[in-house]
C-alpha cells in the first residue's frame, strides 16, 4: 500500500478488512482461511461465485511480507482485477502476454524491489524459466491459484498450463499456496488436490446455495420470442448474459434482440481479439448491456449486477450450468437463471457425444454429465434441491425456483410411451430401419406425409393410434423418455430413436412412466416476494438499478439516483466500471444511513480508507446538498 492505512504494529485481518476494504465483518469461511494461510498453511477454498474468494488471498498477501502471486487464466480481465484493487489503495500489477516489454520490465522491477502487494500472472508465463527466476529474486507472500478447476482435464475449462503448477510447491515449499474455485463436485476437488499437489492443504468448503437466483427451465418453443418476452417482461434495461451453443446463434439472437430495443452484443471465440475486448468492455463499463455468447464468455467476469443469465441451448453438464448461472446476482440482489430446453437439444448433444473422436471412457463420462443435466431439466421437484444435491448438499425445497413456485402436474404416460416404443420396435424388427422423432410422431398421429406413403408406414398397426396427443405433447413424451433412459438416440448421428434395455420393461408394463406436464411457455414468471422481486409483467418501465433502489423511500430513491449519476461521472473520468467505484449496495447504504461526517462515512460497508480519501468530500457535499433541497 502507498501509505500503510493500518495502525502501526501488526494489523489484524479484521483491521485490514475494515480499513482497506471497508467491510464490517467476514463472511463464511473467509476469516478461517485467512488465518490459516497467513500462518503459512496451504488451503483449498471452495466457494460459490460471489462468495468472496478474492479476500481469502488478498488479505493474507497484505499481512505477510512480500507479494501475493495470483495465478489466473483470465488475461483479458487482469487489467480490471488490478484496477479494482488499485482503487482500494493496494499496489498491484500483472504480467502477461498482452503487455509491452517496457511495461513488463517496470512491473518486474517493482516486484524485485518489494513494491508490490499483489502480482497477477498467467500460468503460461509463470511457468517460463524467466518468470520463475524473477520470482526467486523477490519475496513471495503466497501463491493463489485462482479458477483452480482449470486443472481438471475432463472439466469444461481445462487449461493444460495448469498442470505445470505443481512445481510451485516443490520450488517454494515454505510459501503457502491456496487453490480457489467455484466448481465443486467431489471429483473435481480430488483432481485439484492431486494435480496441484495439495494433499496437505486444509479444505474449506462453503455452501453452494445462491438463494437470490431464481432458477427456471421452460419447454422450448419459439426460443427467440420466448427470450425476448422474458427480457422485456422481467429484465428490461438490465445487464444479462445469454448463452448459446453455436457462434451463428449468438449473432442471430443478438441481432434480433437489438431490433427489439435490447442493447445486445454477440461474443464468441471466432471474433477478433479487439472486437471481443470491446464487447467485454461495454458489458463491464456500461449498464443494461446484454451479451449473447458461447461459453467462451464469462469466466472471471466479476460484474456484481448481472441480473439474469439465460440459456437457449442445453448446457453439457450441471457443473458448467451452475458456473454460468452463478454469474447472475453476485451482489446478492434478486436475479434470474432462465433456460429454454427442448427435444432437439437432447438429440443434438447426444449426437455430439456419439460423433466425438474421443475414446469410450470419455464418451461414457460425457453421457453421465448430460444425464444429470437432463434429470435437472425434467425433475418435478425443487430445481435447487436437485442442483445442490449434485454438489453433495441437501436442502429443503427452496421456494424460489419454477417447480417450487408452480409445482408441475405429473401424468401417467405409460400408454403413450408404449405406443411409441412399440412403433419403434416394429420398425426395427420388420424393416431394420430407424427413424427420428418427427417421422415417428407422423405415424402415431396418422399424418399421411410423403415419407409415410413412400414407406407404407400407414400399414403399421400403430398408425394413427396417438392422435389424442398434440405434436408438442409427443415431443415432451420423447424428451422425457430419453432423459429417463427408456429410449435412446441411435448411433450414426441422425437423431434416430432406438430402444434401450429399459424399453422392454415399459412395453411389458413392468415399469410405469410418470411424466411432467409442460407448462404453457408463456407462464412461469411469478417471482417470490421473499426474494425481493415484484409480480411479473413489469412492462419495461424499470430503470437499471431499480432493484437495488427497491424498498427505498421516494426521497431516498431520488438520492440514490443522484449518487448513481455522480458515480457514472467518476467511472467515466477514470475509465473504470461503475461498480469498481462503489457497488449499488454501498450507494443504498449511503441513502439509508445519511452520514454527515467522515467518521460516519467510514462506517458504511464498501468504503475503505482509500475510497474515503478519494471520494469522501464529494459524497458529503452531495449528501448535504440533497438534505437542503
Ligand atoms: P468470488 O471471487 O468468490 O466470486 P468476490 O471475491 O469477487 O467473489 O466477492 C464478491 C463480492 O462480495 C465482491 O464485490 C466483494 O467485494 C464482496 N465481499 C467479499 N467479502 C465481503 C465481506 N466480508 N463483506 C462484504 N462484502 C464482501
Ligand atoms: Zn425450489
Amino acid at each position: 500500500m502507498s501509505d500503510n492505512p493500518c495502525p502501526a504494529g501488526a494489523p489484524s485481518a479484521l483491521d485490514v478488512l475494515q480499513n482497506v476494504f471497508g467491510y464490517g465483518s467476514f463472511r463464511g469461511h473467509q476469516a478461517a482461511v485467512i488465518e490459516h494461510v497467513t500462518g503459512g498453511g496451504d488451503a483449498l477454498v471452495l466457494m460459490p461465485t460471489g462468495g468472496g474468494k478474492s479476500l481469502c488471498y488478498q488479505i493474507p498477501a497484505l499481512l505477510r511480507p512480500g507479494a501475493g502471486v495470483v495465478v489466473s487464466p483470465l488475461i483479458a480481465l487482469m487489467q480490471d482485477q488490478v484496477d479494482a484493487v488499485n482503487q482500494l489503495g493496494l499496489r498491484a500489477a500483472f504480467l502477461n502476454s498482452s503487455q509491452d516489454p517496457t511495461e513488463r520490465r517496470r512491473v518486474e522491477k517493482a516486484y524485485r524491489d518489494g513494491q508490490l502487494d499483489l502480482l497477477y500472472v498467467a500460468p503460461e508465463r509463470l511457468l517460463t524459466d524467466g518468470c520463475l527466476d524473477l520470482l526467486s529474486h523477490g519475496k513471495i507472500a503466497l501463491f493463489a491459484i485462482d479458477e483452480a478447476h482449470c486443472v481438471s482435464q475432463w472439466g469444461h475449462d481445462f487449461r493444460p498450463d495448469y498442470l505445470g503448477l505443481h512445481v510451485l510447491g516443490q520450488r517454494w515449499p515454505n510459501v503457502p499456496r491456496l487453490a480457489l474455485t467455484a466448481t465443486a463436485t467431489a471429483a473435481t476437488r480430488s483432481e485439484i488436490v492431486e494435480r496441484l499437489d495439495l494433499g496437505g492443504a486444509k479444505q474449506f468448503v462453503s455452501s453452494f446455495d445462491r438463494p437470490n437466483i431464481q432458477y427456471r427451465i421452460h419447454p422450448k418453443t419459439q426460443v427467440r420470442d420466448q427470450l425476448l418476452r422474458f427480457i422485456q417482461a422481467e429484465h428490461a434495461g438490465d445487464s444479462g448474459i445469454v448463452y448459446a451453443l453455436a457462434r451463428a446463434t449468438t449473432e442471430d439472437l443478438a441481432a434480433s434482440l437489438r431490433e427489439h430495443g435490447v442493447d445486445a452484443l454477440a461474443y464468441h471465440a471466432g471474433l477478433d481479439a479487439a472486437r471481443r475486448r470491446a464487447v467485454q468492455r461495454r458489458f463491464l463499463n456500461e449498464e443494461g448491456v446484454v451479451v449473447v455468447a458461447t461459453i467462451a464468455f464469462g469466466m472471471g467476469i466479476d460484474k456484481p449486477d448481472v441480473r439474469f443469465v439465460a440459456h437457449v441451448d442445453l448446457p453439457k453438464s450441471v457443473e458448467g450450468y451452475y458456473q454460468e448461472t452463478g454469474r447472475a446476482g453476485r451482489d446478492g440482489l434478486p436475479a434470474t437463471a432462465w433456460m429454454a430446453y427442448g427435444l432437439a437439444d437432447v438429440v443434438q448433444l447426444r449426437r455430439f457425444i456419439a460423433e466425438s473422436p474421443a475414446d469410450d471412457l470419455y464418451r461414457r463420462h460425457q453421457t453421465r454429465l448430460l444425464d444429470a443435466m437432463l434429470a435437472l431439466c425434467e425433475t418435478s421437484d425443487c430445481r435447487r434441491q436437485n442442483l445442490l444435491a449434485y454438489f453433495g448438499e441437501r436442502i429443503d425445497p427452496c421456494g424460489n425456483c419454477d417447480t417450487c413456485l408452480e409445482p408441475p402436474e405429473t401424468w401417467d404416460g405409460t400408454i403413450p410411451a408404449q405406443k411409441l416404443l412399440s412403433t419403434i420396435f416394429r420398425l426395427e424388427r420388420e424393416r431394420r430401419q430407424h427413424y427420428g422423432a418427427g417421422h415417428l410422431i407422423d405415424i402415431l398421429r396418422g399424418n399421411r406425409t410423403a415419407r409415410v406413403s413412400q414407406y407404407g408406414h400407414d400399414q403399421l398397426t400403430t398408425w394413427g393410434i396417438g392422435a389424442d396427443l398434440k405434436d408438442t405433447e409427443w415431443r415432451a413424451v420423447i424428451r422425457q423418455l430419453l432423459a429417463r433412459g427408456d429410449l435412446a438416440i441411435g448411433p450414426g448421428g441422425h437423431g434416430v430413436l432406438v430402444l434401450t434395455e429399459q424399453s422392454g420393461a415399459v412395453l411389458r408394463s413392468e415399469r410405469t412412466v410418470q411424466l411432467r406436464r409442460d407448462l404453457p411457455a408463456a407462464r412461469g414468471k411469478t417471482r417470490s416476494k421473499g426474494a425481493g422481486g415484484k409480480p411479473g409483467g413489469l412492462g419495461g418501465a424499470e430503470s437499471p438499478g431499480a432493484k437495488a433502489a427497491a424498498e427505498l423511500s421516494p426521497d431516498n430513491q431520488i438520492l440514490f439516483e443522484a449518487l448513481r449519476a455522480w458515480r457514472a461521472g467518476v467511472a467515466k473520468d477514470k475509465g473504470l466500471p461503475a461498480y469498481v467505484v462503489f457497488h449499488d449496495s454501498t450507494l443504498r447504504a449511503l441513502c439509508l444511513a445519511d452520514p454527515t461526517d467522515k467518521a460516519d462515512l467510514a462506517g458504511i460497508s464498501g468504503i475503505g480508507q482509500a475510497k474515503l480519501e478519494a471520494y469522501g468530500d464529494q459524497l458529503l457535499e452531495l449528501l448535504a446538498q440533497h438534505r437542503s433541497d
